[in-house]
């Protein structure tokens, strides 16, 4: 017995590197981090390949590895090339992706001490890290001092677990779900109707709302809509509004949202996954006055801290009614119980054993100070609005409304045939030229482009240059 403990132990001994063997494999992966940072702006915002990492194929999981090298090879040319490059200033498209650098220190030192920030009594410093980072996203909302919230891996699941504790906070029963009434408007990011659908509130009413000419919820069509959904015999119940929607970067009229949800008690939830950062910026914080009223509100940092993906927040107006939604006890947990000086995160989603987010996000921040990202949303709204007055000066280009945020919407718009081919078949050219990145949208019937600034590597040249590239392809 004792040998063949001995010689599975020497067979698996690799697992564990020695501190030379260590250094060869981080030289490796930061010699190729660094070559891809410094030639960022080179990389071209999308590339189409043919084989579309397709020689990935050929080495499936065998029994024996294989040099570092070769593997840094196969990244580089089947993950590092074909497709969206994220990373990249260009990329002005979807929400953008940014990636600070020393979040990856962060995720690195996290990932080697392996600490395990789920229950106050496993890691008490690291508990109270992530709830040190959730009490000041909550105060940054005005919210109150009996507030609470988890750190997520983004805003879809930050949504579904607000969604959940709304169900359960207001006690509805599975065999009303069908009179159950949620609104929002057209504009509510996809992932709030996958979260109606997974929190089993698929079978609800899900009521649009109209808005005005800026994408904005009326709010007096809202309480209409309440009323007469009450006078049916139906249960309005929640109301998800956007602060910054994906596509036009709206915000809703969240005070007088607010005021009716008060009134007619019903669950006021603000989607801020991609502007609620922006409330650090004094040139549009005032757009978020209401926001301190909501019953939850999500917000990613890995997109308005230029975080690299994997985190988002939920944040609910009192800890207790997500506690209530997540928390469960187990007999081989009870060693775990009795410390409770700071809630754990495990009672407060679904989650158990989960990565250390809080070290991605607060090193950062303790690294930098909060001054540098203030500047950088700042920059970005800037930007978005320079876009704005610029585009117009090029023949042929029309806007949508005034960025409220950083997203803004515009279209070439042709003397005669046909604006809307034309328009997605630009997207297509710029996204061939290769310096910058855009997306269109549909309004209405009509195709729009899309311009998303949130990379902290976005800057003026790089605006400039996308005009730049507009104007080529357009004349
Ligand atoms: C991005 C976004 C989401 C989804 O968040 P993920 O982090 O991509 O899961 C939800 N709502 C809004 C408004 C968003 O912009």
């Amino acid at each position: 017995m004792l040998n063949k403990i001995k010689e599975f132990e020497n067979l698996s001994n690799i697992l564990e590197p020695d501190s030379s063997e260590r250094e060869k494999i981080r030289n490796a992966i930061v010699s190729y981090s660094e070559s891809f940072l410094e030639n960022i702006e080179k990389i071209k915002t999308y590339q189409t390949t043919a084989d579309k990492g397709s020689q990935l194929l050929e080495f499936p999981v065998k029994e024996t590895g294989m040099p570092i090298d070769q593997i840094i090879e196969l990244i580089s040319h089947n993950v590092d090339r074909p497709g969206l490059n994220p990373a990249s200033g260009g990329h002005i498209a979807y929400v953008p992706g940014g990636g600070i650098y020393p979040s990856s220190l962060g995720d690195y030192l996290s990932d080697i001490t392996n600490r395990y920030a789920g229950v106050f009594y496993a890691n008490p410093g690291a508990v109270r890290i992530e709830n040190i980072l959730i009490r000041w996203m909550c105060q940054m909302f005005g919210f109150p001092k009996e507030s609470g919230g988890n750190l997520t891996s983004g805003g879809s699941i930050a949504n579904l677990i607000a969604i959940v504790t709304a169900r359960d906070y207001k006690k509805l029963k599975g065999k009303y779900f069908d009179k159950a009434v949620i609104y929002s408007t057209s504009q509510a990011h996809h992932c709030t109707r996958k979260a109606i659908k997974t929190s089993g509130l698929y079978e609800s009413v899900q009521r649009h709302i109209p808005m005005d000419n800026q994408f904005r919820m009326i709010p007096e069509l809202l309480a209409e809509a309440i009323q007469s959904d009450k006078e049916k015999g139906l249960i309005p119940f929640m109301v998800i509004t956007s602060a910054g929607t994906t596509d036009t970067g709206a915000i809703d009229p969240l005070t007088e949202i607010a005021d009716i949800c008060k009134e007619n008690n019903l669950w006021f939830h603000v989607d801020a996954a991609y502007g609620g950062f922006f409330v650090l910026s004094e040139e549009v914080k005032d757009q978020f006055k209401g926001i301190e009223f909501a019953d939850s509100v999500v917000i990613d940092p890995h997109k308005g801290l230029f975080l690299p993906y994997g985190s988002g927040a939920v944040l609910v107006r009192n800890a207790k009614w997500l506690y209530d939604s997540n928390h469960m006890q187990a007999n081989y947990m009870q060693d775990t119980f009795d410390d409770v000086e700071e809630l754990s995160p495990a009672d407060l989603s679904p989650e158990l054993t989960k990565p250390f987010r809080g070290m991605r996000l607060w090193l950062p921040l303790q690294l930098f100070g909060l001054a540098p990202f203030r500047a950088a949303l700042s920059e970005k709204i800037w930007l978005c609005r320079y876009f704005y007055e610029e585009i117009q000066k090029i023949d042929g280009f029309e806007v949508g409304p005034y960025p409220a945020l950083s997203i803004m919407t515009y279209r070439y718009v042709l003397k005669e045939g046909d604006s809307n081919s034309y328009n997605l078949e630009l997207v297509n050219r710029v996204k061939e030229e290769g310096s910058v990145f855009i997306s269109s949208t549909t309004i209405d019937g009509l195709v729009f482009l899309r311009l998303a600034v949130l990379s902290f590597r976005t800057h003026l040249k790089t605006i400039n240059k996308c005009l730049e590239v507009l104007k080529n392809l357009t004349s």
